[in-house]
């Protein structure tokens, strides 16, 4: 099991600064004027908070790789759903299933980030990730190791709940770093339609998540809107609660405390 530790630790970690490195480069030196109007927050983020991004990811990436050590021996063991012959479920099957996934982790990652935003809690444990109101891509994976433990659940609660085939949960674990990565960009890189469009609007952007960071409230999901909608903590959905909630009275201190630009009342600037 240690040998199996190290070596997806690794994968896990090879993975995020290809990721984080690869969007990194493109956002903030290859593009960095050209996109200057893409990035989300007026001042980017400084060299110790990304230092300090990155220690926190390495030892993610060490408790990722160990409970991924502990899933393959279970596996082994055959207490697990996963299945190895594609054809025993076929095609539909694997895409419902890698929706499926996406969905347990999804309720999985807002329940226990709403948790993690009780005052201990968050004091004790989710501080680490909050370190800056304006993160960088690097942030993916900076978690304290508690966090890093709990989050890392949703894996034993994925592969006994649902039938899964070794090539979609590779696909799973390749699109929640990507994700991880562009919700942390501190640019939006998706069109214009995806904040315009009433499906794709629900799901998750580099701008929802970036108002979770100012704020330290709100937008607590991870893939899609639809339990931060359901329960009203979605920064967009109800402005009023919004202001009630951070004590402002007007749609333009709320943007202002932000640290964005001020903004007339009706705009709709921050949907995402
Ligand atoms: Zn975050
Ligand atoms: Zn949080």
């Amino acid at each position: 099991m240690l040998l199996n530790t190290l070596l997806l630790s690794l994968i896990v970690f090879v993975r995020y600064l290809c990721f984080a490195g690869g969007l990194y480069f493109l956002c903030y030196i290859w593009k960095k004027k050209s996109w200057e109007h893409k990035q989300i927050a007026p001042t980017r983020p400084e060299a110790k908070v990304i230092k300090h991004e990155i220690k926190y990811s390495i030892l993610s990436s060490i408790l990722f790789g160990f409970m991924g050590a502990w899933m393959w021996d279970l596996w082994e063991k055959g207490k697990t759903l996963v299945y190895l012959d594609f054809s025993k479920y076929g095609f539909f099957y694997a895409l419902l299933s890698l929706f499926a996934m996406l969905v347990i982790h999804d309720t999985y990652f807002y329940w226990t980030h709403r948790l993690l935003h009780l005052p201990w809690f968050y004091k004790k444990w989710h501080k680490v990730h909050h370190s800056a109101p304006n993160p960088s891509p690097w942030a993916a994976f900076c978690f304290h190791p508690i966090e890093a433990l709990l989050e890392s659940l949703y894996m034993p609660l994925i592969i006994f709940t649902v039938p899964s085939h070794p090539a979609v949960l590779g696909g799973f674990l390749m699109l929640m770093t990507v994700l991880g990565v562009v919700n942390h960009l501190g640019y939006e890189l998706y069109p214009a339609i995806f904040h315009r469009n009433k499906f794709l609007n629900t799901i998750i952007s580099a701008t929802n998540h970036s108002v979770h960071h100012r704020f330290n409230k709100f937008n607590y999901a991870l893939y899609f809107t639809w339990w931060d909608d359901l329960m009203s903590t979605r920064y967009s959905s109800n402005q009023a609660i919004s202001r009630k909630t951070v004590g402002v009275s007007t749609d333009s201190e709320l943007h202002h405390l932000g640290g964005f630009a001020p903004v007339p009342e009706d705009s709709n600037a921050l949907q995402s």
